[in-house]
């Protein structure tokens, strides 16, 4: 057993403490749970040089992270990913980067997230074929909201976290079913299938097939890996904070600007400076949070700027950028405590502009976007030139996946080499 700092998991909503090392979904209330750790006895244990030399990817911040027993670790070959610097075409004396998530297993930061709750539910017994999951016998704050006899992972999806869930599911040998949008890429829906999920087509958006799931999950053994419906997936998404944090010297830039779907990663992001502040790791102040949403889906950014603690269902949801195509967030206010409390900001920009946005930089700089992470650039850009951000700042952007998932233009030009 590797040093497990975990001490308890904790409502985000009451501060309702549940305990570790049994199957959780929600707390009682409803609410996401999120992982607490021993960060004094961390601290103590553990120093910024230990890390120099290990060389597994996000596993290396595992003092961090719930998983106990090292074989229960799930791995893909994760790698820690690039920051890869960008022009700043208004002549900007700033530095722009991105960090570029789509060199991850899978092709996007949905490996970190499903990594981590694969392998939990490794490490926790699930799914199991039949008998209460492990500790059932515990306390009432105890009691798992999961039924006995678990048969598969179940989840609705976008694309990118199916394809993690499949794929991490497969390799820790554990079946998985996924639910997506009609209309999600159809790359996604061939790779989920390819990499062993059940995976059905819905004439809805995520929130319905999220709703599938929630509603057929007990009747059919599923045990729900939604996002922050489980403790776990937003532990793999905090490692981004601690990677841009080691990357850049153990300081933060001045702003993030983060593609807001479901917010797993803003609020990880958020909890990882958190903790890292706590065991005196961090240098320097917190970055700025702006969550970045499409025009055709902005529930956070309405939210924000209403002033409101909830963001409330945004109907007839559309955009390009299918990954934050997410019209109703279990964690929304999370999302806009995180964003708020770092003095940021939640803005929206247009399909047309996340279209562009992919073209420039594509062309510019050599690096192809997908359009969530175009989005981030897009938002970049009105923020500069609205003064909401300054153009000296050090900014990072997120692209959370690789460019190479979505339709991309045709090329019609046609040489006629018999005519040569
Ligand atoms: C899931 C996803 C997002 C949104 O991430 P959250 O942390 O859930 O907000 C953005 N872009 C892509 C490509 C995604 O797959």
């Amino acid at each position: 057993m590797s040093a497990c700092y975990v001490t308890h998991l904790e409502c985000s909503l009451t501060g309702r403490q549940y305990p570790a090392g049994e199957v959780h979904g929600l707390s009682a209330e409803g609410r996401p749970l999120l992982v607490r750790y021993d960060l004094d006895a961390l601290a103590a244990g553990l120093e910024r040089q230990d890390l120099a030399g290990r060389t597994d990817g996000f596993w290396r911040y595992r003092e961090f992270l719930p998983v106990r027993q090292p074989e229960n670790r799930i791995s893909l070959g994760e790698v820690v990913t690039p920051l890869v610097p960008l022009s700043t075409p208004d002549g900007g004396r700033g530095e722009l980067l991105v960090k570029d998530e789509g060199r991850l297993p899978t092709g996007s930061f949905k490996a970190r997230g499903l990594a981590l709750a694969v392998s939990m539910a490794k490490e926790l017994g699930l799914p199991r074929l039949a008998g209460p999951p492990p500790g059932t016998t515990g306390g009432a704050a105890a009691a798992p909201r999961s039924p006995p006899g678990l048969r598969r992972l179940g989840m609705p999806t976008n694309g990118n976290a199916g394809a993690a869930l499949a794929a991490y599911g497969s390799r820790a040998g554990m079946e998985s079913v996924v639910f997506c949008p009609d209309d999600t890429p159809e790359v996604n829906l061939s790779e989920i299938e390819l990499q062993g999920a059940v995976t059905w087509r819905v004439d809805g958006l995520i929130d319905d097939c999220g709703r599938i799931v929630r509603e057929r999950s007990e009747e059919e053994g599923w045990f729900d890996v939604s996002t922050l419906k489980e403790p776990y997936r937003i532990e793999g998404k905090k490692t981004m904070g601690f990677e841009l944090a080691e990357q850049l010297g153990w300081t933060l830039p001045d702003v993030i600007l983060y593609p807001t779907g479901g917010g797993t990663g803003l609020i990880g992001m958020w909890k990882a400076f958190a903790e890292l502040r706590a065991v005196g790791w961090l240098e320097g102040k917190l970055p700025r949070m702006v969550a970045v949403q499409a025009d055709g889906c902005a529930p956070i950014v309405r939210a924000f700027e209403a002033g409101e603690e909830h963001a409330p269902r945004w109907e007839g949801a559309h955009t390009v950028a299918a990954g934050i195509r997410v019209p109703a967030a279990i964690g929304d206010f999370l999302i806009l405590r995180a964003v708020r409390e770092s003095g940021g900001f939640a803005v929206s920009v247009s399909d047309e502009a996340i279209l562009d946005a992919r073209r420039e930089v594509a062309r510019r700089d050599g690096l192809l976007l997908c359009p969530e992470g175009a989005a981030t650039w897009a938002a970049w850009r009105a923020a500069t030139a609205d003064g909401r951000i300054g153009v000296d700042e050090k900014v990072v952007l997120f692209n959370c996946a690789t460019g190479l998932k979505y339709p991309l233009p045709l090329v019609s030009r046609h040489y006629e080499a018999a005519a040569d």
